[in-house]
């Protein structure tokens, strides 16, 4: 269930370079051309902060809490649920969330967004907005389900009053039109921030040029103002979890 739990730097998204605790769940049912996550093996919690040893745990929430609080440091800023795809285990994740919550941390949840009806209160999500170029010749009906249900993760989350965010891989191929329209779709939700991730190269696939990213920025912002962002995946430029 939980691939690994450890201490390391936000590498993307809107809270980029805070430090996290990230909890790294090992399923998800969709298949992206640019997914590193099946490669990944289990390994349990990270002995200390910032080690990357580990050592195996049960899966329990009693473990996975005793393990969270070993890994704690002063500069924490939240404790992340991601994957895979963290929903897939939603129960467990309730759970926890709600035991650190009590506990006073900040909680974090990062989805595909497919799963709009086992959502629970985090503080912060960052929900993906998947593109049709992210799959093998994905069916166009199955595209729309999973479209319209990343819309809906992200209004239920910013109706119960998260700090919510969506987040795009952009390609090289990406056509600028459906991110205009998803900008679009987004800015009648309300104030969402929109952060535009570059494909790190992987599996021989092209990122996108600098030109390209420019002109999405500009045309996201005829909907979204200033709420468009930028990240690169520093963590792997950082060489860290
Ligand atoms: S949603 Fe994330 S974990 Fe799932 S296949 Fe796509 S990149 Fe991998």
């Amino acid at each position: 269930m939980i691939k690994e739990i450890f201490n390391s730097i936000m590498g993307e998204g809107k809270y980029i370079g805070r430090r996290f605790i990230f909890l790294r769940f090992d399923k998800c049912p969709l298949n992206c051309i640019y997914c590193d996550e099946s490669k990944k093996e289990y390994k349990g919690c990270e002995i200390s902060p910032g080690s990357e040893k580990f050592k195996k745990i049960d899966n329990n929430i009693k473990e996975v809490i005793r393990c969270i609080e070993n890994l704690t440091t002063p500069d924490l800023f939240a404790v992340s649920f991601t994957g895979g795809e963290p929903l897939v285990y939603y129960e467990f994740c309730r759970e926890l969330n709600s035991i650190l919550k009590n506990k006073g941390y900040r909680t974090f949840l990062e989805s595909n967004g497919i799963y709009p009806e086992k959502l629970f209160k985090v503080d912060i999500a960052s929900i993906d907005i998947k593109l049709k170029e992210h799959f093998i010749n994905i069916d166009d009906n199955l595209y729309k389900m999973i479209y319209n249900n990343e819309l809906k993760t992200i209004e239920k989350l910013y109706k119960m009053g998260v700090d919510v965010y969506a987040k795009i891989v952009i390609l090289k191929n990406t056509d600028i039109n459906n991110i205009k329209k998803i900008a679009q779709d987004l800015s009648e939700i309300g104030e969402i921030l929109l952060c535009l991730q570059p494909l790190t190269p992987i599996n021989n696939l092209q990122p996108p040029s600098k030109e390209l990213l420019f002109k999405i920025m500009e045309e996201c912002g005829k909907y979204l103002g200033d709420n468009v962002m930028l990240t690169i995946q520093m963590h792997k430029y950082l060489g860290v979890l």
